[in-house]
């Protein structure tokens, strides 16, 4: 090629390479927790706040966030009865959503319009999710408001059960309960930020709503940390598809799992292949009659601390997330591999119920 070619495309190059460098302001850290058997692993945060309400960003903000942080989808919940800001920021409720949209599908984070109904407590706030139209909800009535929100085909869930009532303890009325077997409520939290309301728990299984755990973020949030050791609390949504309908569909199944610091609360049956997908165990690469080594992944961002039940293995096996562990069985003569029997104490099912799991190595016949 001769050379003003050549700087010609060198130009070209230069232009593009300057183009696509502001495609995205920031870099995107991914956080690694597999799909299941099939479902896609939605990571979401279904409550947050911007300057129209009591939040310190503007909309567009929150979507850049969400990017950063790895997520799949935000609802945008600014409070419906409570706009501290408003001789500032013109109190308009559809404007969060409106603003942050167009942002949201360039960066390919779900954007949902909701907003949070904001009552004395008792019986406290409640966000709906997937609104139509935010204004009909716009009243002090909280039956209206409900009825609008059945209306308009939302997700309605409580919030915090416990703030400003006892520290991590919710007081749950009558009325919650009459919430919840209307189905006007389908949700309600179990974690908020860091707080667990952990009397909630048992309620809400027994009136089978679903699980959620959200940052209710008001300020900027931090970068994440490398592999997300510390990140905000976040609901993950087994969805057949990633759309807001996929996610509308599996939060009315209850198909959620919640992520707050090191813990995931979730049904079995989407822990179990959750962590199934997420831990490797390779086959022994050094075996003698009475010793076998080998090698078990965590490929997740969530380490997963594991006690023993019975049989053969250590009695504790931390498995640190994204890492590889040695493990070393000591077997009493030259036997078939046989299978690991762990509970994974910071998996849990219902309260002070850990997670079942068998680690099967490769080599032996499942069930022996
Ligand atoms: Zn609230
Ligand atoms: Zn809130």
């Amino acid at each position: 090629m001769h050379n003003a070619h050549r700087n010609r495309w060198n130009w070209i190059a230069l232009a593009l390479f300057a183009l696509a460098a502001h495609v995205a302001a920031v870099d995107r850290q991914d956080i690694r927790l597999p799909d299941i058997p099939r479902y896609q692993t939605l990571k979401c945060d279904f409550h947050m706040h911007t300057v129209f309400s009591d939040g310190q960003v503007w909309p567009t903000w929150r979507v850049e966030e969400a990017w950063r942080d790895g997520l799949d989808a935000i609802a945008l919940t600014d409070h419906i009865e409570y706009q501290p800001k408003k001789e500032d920021v013109l109190p308009r409720l559809q404007r969060p959503f409106e603003i942050a949209q167009d942002l949201g599908s360039e960066r390919g984070v779900i954007v949902i319009r909701g907003a949070e109904i904001t009552k004395a407590v008792p019986p406290g706030h409640f966000n709906a999710l997937f609104l139509a139209d935010i204004t009909p909800l716009a009243t002090n009535n909280l039956a209206v408001q409900m009825e609008e929100a059945r209306k308009q085909d939302a997700f309605v869930f409580w919030n915090h059960p416990g703030w400003r009532v006892k520290v991590n303890e919710a007081v749950i009325l009558p009325l919650h309960s009459e919430l919840a077997a209307q189905k006007l409520v389908q949700g309600t939290e179990l974690f908020n930020g860091s707080d667990l309301y952990s009397n909630v728990w048992s309620w809400a299984l027994q009136n089978k709503l679903t699980l959620l755990a959200n940052s209710d973020t008001h300020t900027p949030l931090d970068p994440p940390l490398a592999n997300h050791a510390k990140h905000r609390t976040l609901t993950l949504v087994f969805a057949k598809e990633r759309t807001a309908d996929g996610i509308k569909e599996a939060l009315r199944a209850g198909r959620t799992a919640l992520w707050a610091g090191d813990i995931l609360v979730g049904p079995g049956e989407l822990l179990a292949p959750l962590f199934a997908a997420a831990v490797q165990v390779a086959p022994p690469h050094h075996r003698t009659a009475k010793v076998a080594l080998l090698k078990i992944t965590n490929h997740s961002d969530v380490p997963f601390n594991l006690t023993r039940k019975g049989g053969p293995g250590p009695t504790k096996l931390e498995l640190p997330a994204g890492k590889t562990v040695l493990l070393k069985l000591t077997l009493a003569a030259k036997q078939p591999l046989p299978t690991l029997d762990y509970t994974v104490d910071n998996l849990l099912t219902a309260p002070d119920t850990p997670l079942p799991v068998t680690l099967t190595l490769p080599g032996t016949t499942p069930g022996k």
